[in-house]
């Protein structure tokens, strides 16, 4: 298996990333990827851009170096009712969400149910399209539960390929189990890199041998192939 298209990256809009949007891009073209999503974090994150600079994304090609550009954004989940740190109206503008828990911007005591809480909320946000890296051992949650949601709701799950590289290791074992119980219920997940530099763009080796251990179907993943990719953006009215 392999991707076609890299659906979470970071640029030096965020002080904590140093590629430009146009590195990035460049860095998709050199992996022959059909599209990026550049999904920068949103307002609560320390060092994240303001409002202005997702209300203006529009300015960025939506195709360059012949790979389509989604302007994105991976949203804060602030609380354990699934609010998000950016208003609807914003969210509505971008092609692509990513909502994420990080413990910079979502600081109250979490347990299972408070987190299982907080990601139905989060599917049942329609602007929504991606829960991101939700493997961490603190933000625990109901994993059956959430899964079946995702189902119903057309949320994807990701597998995200930094986790298995860096400060997310203890997130390892969980992220098998989240993607088992996917392939068990026929959730969809999508496999990024949350690359926060243009070198990493397209590269997920890691989350890939782990799907290929637990023999996880290929159609289940939304950006193995052009088919799947484009699947999907139509059942959501994400034209690019
Ligand atoms: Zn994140
Ligand atoms: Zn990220």
């Amino acid at each position: 298996m392999k991707i076609i298209a890299d659906l979470h990256t970071h640029t030096n809009a965020c002080t904590h990333a140093y590629s430009t949007i146009d590195e990035m891009v460049r860095a998709a073209a050199d992996e022959n990827l059909y599209a990026i999503a550049i999904t920068d974090h949103g307002r609560a994150m320390e060092g994240a851009p303001g409002a202005y600079y997702f209300e203006s994304l529009s300015l960025v090609p939506s195709e360059l170096y012949k790979v389509k550009v989604l302007k994105g954004m991976e949203a804060n989940i602030i609380d354990f009712d699934g609010n998000l740190d950016a208003s609807d109206k914003l969210l509505s503008t971008l092609d692509w969400v990513v909502a994420s828990m990080h413990t910079i911007t979502l600081k109250d005591k979490p347990d299972v149910s408070k987190c299982t809480n907080a990601y139905l909320k989060v599917c049942a946000n329609p602007y929504v399209h991606v829960i991101g890296h939700s493997g961490s051992p603190y933000y625990k949650y109901d994993y059956e539960t959430v899964v079946k949601e995702c189902v119903k709701t057309n949320t994807l799950i990701e597998i995200n390929n930094a986790t298995f590289t860096g400060f997310r290791k203890d997130s390892i074992p969980n992220c098998k189990k989240i993607a088992q119980l996917c392939k068990k219920h026929g959730a969809r997940v999508v496999v990024n890199t949350d690359a926060h530099f243009a070198s990493n763009v397209g590269k997920v080796p890691f989350a890939l041998q782990m799907l290929s251990e637990i023999d996880f179907p290929k159609e289940l993943v939304v950006n193995s192939s052009l088919d799947n990719l484009k699947q999907f953006l139509s059942e959501k009215n994400i034209a690019i």
